[in-house]
């Protein structure tokens, strides 16, 4: 099956009781069994619900693994993750991760003991001096937020099976309609569908997959005991959301190169970070895992105030935390989504206040660069 067609009829298709072509809403906590432990496959929704089963069952096999899971939010979905090492464990984590992502393994896993190490892991050298006796799994984002920094997902894969470890990757920014993480190496691949996978901006939620059965236990231990799930509702709205993927991540995809390179010629823009540049450090690389570019743009307009005055003056690109979905969004990094990282610590990473984000959507191109322009040139 190819990928379009997988969007639409992977995961369990047709509701077999009714043929209802739509999956249902399964609104229900509790199902009734027929003899004790005999039941249908469902017995209290937070174990498994068939709304929620019919989502993990799609996103398993978009990312062509073993089990897939769904969780109330990205972040719910990282800490499961995480939830299946040990007090004392060590990750290796691509240094420019989401800004929720260094919260969670700096201020709330260090608590219990969980270690992390952040490095750039687009060079691979560093990822290798940063593992330890106790490191048991290399954490990479690729692309990253907001610098759209690659790393090569194979070679990382390869590394980390040398030294026995797993290997998680954050794929929120590619989809599984562009890059397949599983297919490269890695062992567990993650999205917040708060993001492209949805794609509206109206549902917050977590996926994770998983390519063998042990580990497919474990995190559906972990699910199961912390009880991180996603409602029905929201399960209903990413198989929805999914459904309509390929088109919105070709359009997305379509207008970025557009706006990529208005941005590129322009006198207040000093850089322009995107993977589908060939001037990109990783433009190969990029070019060699993932089918697409993205829809993720950076752009340096040099000061906080040039920041603040693009910000405040365009009318389609609305001022907003989040990205990809149909509407363009535009923020400033450095005092919104990685707020959360000390200024040292951002500007070590490149994160100045002059760096502005945008996530092109969906509306006519044409449009989009007129209200750049105009924004740009007050
Ligand atoms: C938004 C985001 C997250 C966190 O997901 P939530 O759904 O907001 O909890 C994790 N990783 C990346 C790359 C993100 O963009």
């Amino acid at each position: 099956m190819k990928k379009k067609t997988q969007l639409i009829h992977g995961g369990v298709g047709l509701d077999p009781q009714t043929g209802a072509v739509s999956t249902p809403i399964y609104q229900v906590s509790t199902y009734k069994q027929d003899e004790v432990g005999k039941h249908k496959g469902f017995e209290y929704s937070r174990s498994g619900n068939p709304t929620r089963h019919a989502l993990e069952e799609l996103i398993k096999d978009l990312e062509g693994g073993k089990r897939g899971f769904a969780f109330g939010s990205g972040m719910a979905a990282i800490t499961a993750v995480m939830m299946m090492f040990d007090s004392g464990d060590h990750v290796v984590l691509t240094d420019d991760v989401y800004g929720g992502t260094y919260r969670v393994m700096t201020k709330v896993l260090n608590r219990l003991g969980i270690e992390s190490t952040f490095v750039d892991s687009s060079d691979l050298e560093n990822i290798e001096k940063a593992i330890q006796h106790n490191t048991k799994a290399v954490y990479i984002e690729t692309p990253t937020n907001p610098l759209l920094k690659i790393t090569d997902i194979e070679a990382a894969a390869n590394l980390a099976k040398e030294h026995n470890l797993l290997t998680i990757v954050d794929n929120t920014f590619s989809t599984p309609y562009w890059q397949n993480p599983l297919s490269l190496g890695a062992d567990i691949v993650l999205h917040s569908a708060t993001k492209y996978i949805g794609g509206h901006s109206d549902v917050v939620a977590g996926l994770v997959v998983v390519n063998s059965e042990e580990l497919a236990e474990d995190l559906f231990f972990v699910q199961n005991s912390t009880g991180g799930v996603l409602g029905p509702q929201d399960s209903w709205l990413l198989i929805r959301g999914i459904k309509t993927l390929g088109l919105r991540m070709e359009e997305h995809e379509e207008n970025t190169k557009k706006i990529v390179e208005y941005l590129t010629g322009h006198a207040k823009v000093s850089k322009v970070y995107y993977p589908g540049l060939e001037t990109h450090p990783h433009h190969d690389i990029a070019k060699k895992q993932a089918s697409g570019f993205g829809g993720m743009v950076s752009f340096d307009v040099g000061s906080e105030e040039n920041a603040d005055r693009l910000l405040t003056n365009t009318k389609y690109f609305t001022l907003a935390e989040s990205l990809g979905a149909v509407e363009s969004l535009i923020s400033v990094p450095a005092r919104m989504t990685h707020a959360s990282i000390p200024k040292e610590r951002r500007s070590e990473l490149g994160i100045t206040d002059g760096l502005v984000r945008i996530s092109v959507g969906l509306e006519d191109a044409e449009d989009l660069i007129e209200d750049l322009e105009r924004a740009l040139s007050r």
